[in-house]
């Protein structure tokens, strides 16, 4: 019998960051502590990641500069990954390259046909240090290289160019989101 408890089920939904917060495109840092607050993090992520309908999100978008992220999402096949990576590493993003639809929390409402590899490896520990290998295909592999991204401070109008990305940062200095000056600035 497993008993365990839905994730975010005792995490809090915070407020999400959006385009433009500094937060949001600058480095996270290391996680070093691996006691309660950190999962207390965890499940305010997925908390938060629910509530909004996201299949994943990394703590800076919700104003923590930590190395982690969590995620539900489904690859191609329809198999669902359920989980969370702290301190993370792309070790693998490799096989064909694929132009898909991809949005993001911190862009609420907006959507860009954006290039990722098809196959991605990440690995990382667990909320209590252990370690971790997540590897993902197709849709999920798109989340994987997201997240990861997130991390780095980077978001995925940064991998746009050209038109798309023009499109995208239009469409986000009109968002109703956007009144922050902060968005502005960004863009
Ligand atoms: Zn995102």
């Amino acid at each position: 019998m497993r008993n365990r408890s839905i994730p975010g089920s005792a995490g809090r939904v915070r407020a999400l960051r959006m385009l433009g917060d500094p937060v949001l495109h600058a480095r996270c840092e290391p996680v070093t502590d691996f006691g309660p607050a950190l999962s207390e993090l965890i499940e305010d992520l997925f908390a938060t990641m629910y509530a909004a309908r996201g299949v994943g999100l990394a703590a800076n978008q919700i104003g923590v500069p930590l190395r982690v992220f969590v995620y539900d999402c489904p690859d191609d096949e329809d198999v669902r990954h359920l989980g969370h990576l702290v301190n993370p590493r792309l070790t693998r993003a490799d096989e064909i390259v694929l132009r898909g639809p991809e949005g993001c929390l911190s862009l609420p409402g907006i959507e860009a046909g954006t290039e990722r590899y098809d196959h991605a490896v990440a690995e990382g520990v667990d909320r209590h240090g252990e370690p971790l290998r997540i590897e993902g295909t197709g849709f999920f592999a798109r989340c994987l290289q997201h997240e990861c991204d997130h991390l780095e401070g980077t978001v995925y109008p940064d991998r746009l160019t050209g038109r798309r990305r023009s499109r995208v940062l239009r469409a986000a200095r009109r968002a109703p989101w956007s009144a922050a000056a902060a968005a502005d600035s960004y863009v």
